[in-house]
């Protein structure tokens, strides 16, 4: 069974991943600010976690405004580091562990923490600016990490207590995952800053040092403080610090804090922290306590695969079928339909469609596209680009010609 052995707080100011880069660790501006990093990258090389689940924001990098999730979750085997207007920075690839992803999205979902998920997107520098300073990374990462974006950029953002019931649902998660996996929950953002407005500029030390007090003893205390609270205590932006509690959530009862850095240089306090749960003790998990399922897999579908003619279409599926799905979903506009005109093999190579998904385009098998994870509405772009009805798609899939098919329905004649 899988486990939560600590939790690690950080700012992720994208300053950290700049001096980083260009190597600046031992220059006196950013020196207290690395040093601050090493006690933490050494637990965790001492540690070796499997997987980091992170709590981050998207700074409107991956994600935009056109549909901008409270919570969304990360899955893939692989994510790029997002170019940010700078360049692409000089890191390999962050690792995914899709079975882990999977579980952890299912279980949060069934849990009743609704969220989304995204699939072939970059990770920012909420991510991707505080993790060279604590994983090594040359050639490659030493663990997968589990991406949770927030909301913390569009109101209304999720309140401090949901953040936190966030992190209860993410360790009962993890706690019900069968492989034996050790987990850190790290919770970024702040402390104070606020980057907008006349007040830019804005800090609060006292705040900081108020604000890691209470995280560490008193986490009741910070859950029903309003969004308003935060950013008069700390500044606007401060208020990511509601994802701080998400990892909190994640490691109940006392604390023991084994490290805190603070440095403020120019507009943002930034901190570094590391938490084990006070005497080492396995806090009974609320889940377990409540009943909730400890096993793997989705217990809303248990029995579905006895269900003939019916395929769910699920994480799992959506990711293997990623490529095809985008290639289909594509044709909903009107110059990727002309390039499927003008050449189709062309258009079907250009969209990295395998030989088996490219034979299924090629000769329209809507029941081979469905069984190799291709989504009914996605498909329906298709069909609608060669002039297919869903009728005559549905009668394929049956395995019947489109008179017998329609002989079935109640009006033949309404097509
Ligand atoms: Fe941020």
């Amino acid at each position: 069974m899988a486990r939560i052995i600590g939790g690690i707080g950080t700012s992720h100011v994208p300053t950290i991943g700049v001096a980083y880069d260009k190597g600046r660790q031992d220059e006196r501006a950013w020196q207290p600010l690395f040093e601050g990093y090493k006690a933490v990258a050494g637990w965790l090389a001492e540690q070796e976690p499997d997987a980091l689940v992170f709590f981050y924001n998207d700074h409107c990098t991956t994600l935009f405004f056109d549909c901008y999730p409270t919570f969304a979750l990360g899955v893939g085997e692989r994510f790029q580091i997002a170019d940010e207007g700078a360049g692409q920075r000089p890191l390999p690839p962050l690792k995914g562990d899709v079975d882990l992803q999977k579980h952890i999205a299912e279980s949060l979902v069934n849990d009743e923490i609704d969220l989304s998920v995204f699939q072939g997107r970059p990770v920012d520098h909420g991510c991707a600016s505080p993790l060279p300073l604590l994983w090594p990374h040359e050639p490659d990462w030493p663990g997968s990490i589990v991406p949770i974006a927030i909301n913390v950029l569009q109101y209304p953002l999720p309140t401090a207590r949901r953040c936190f019931r966030l992190g209860q649902a993410v360790r009962r998660a993890v706690e019900s995952y069968p492989q034996d996996l050790r987990v850190v929950v790290v919770g970024t953002g702040g402390l104070s800053h606020q980057v907008h407005g006349e007040r830019a500029g804005f800090n609060d030390t006292d705040w900081d040092m108020r604000f890691l007090d209470l995280f560490r003893d008193d986490p009741e205390a910070l859950l029903n403080m309003t969004h308003a609270d935060y950013v008069r205590r700390g500044g606007a932006e401060s208020v990511e610090q509601i994802m701080w509690l998400a990892m909190r959530g994640a490691l109940p009862g006392p604390l023991r804090e084994l490290h805190r850095n603070y440095y403020l240089a120019t507009s943002t306090a930034m901190a570094v922290t590391l938490y084990e749960q006070a005497d080492g003790q396995q806090v009974r998990n609320a889940g377990e306590q409540a009943g909730v399922r400890r096993s793997a897999g989705n217990p809303q579908l248990a029995g579905i695969e006895g269900l003939d003619g019916t395929y769910p279409f699920d994480i799992g599926v959506s990711h293997k079928a990623l490529t095809l799905n985008r290639f289909l979903w594509n044709l909903r506009k009107e110059d990727c339909r002309r390039r499927f005109h003008d050449d189709e093999e062309a258009a079907m190579a250009a969209a990295g469609l395998s030989d088996q998904e490219q034979s299924l385009v090629r000769s329209r098998d809507w029941i081979g596209l469905i069984r190799s994870g291709a989504n009914f509405f996605a498909i329906e772009k298709f069909a609608r680009t060669v002039g297919v009805s869903n009728l005559e798609m549905y009668a394929q899939m049956r395995g019947e010609t489109f008179e017998a098919f329609m002989q079935t329905r109640r009006v033949p004649e309404a097509r």
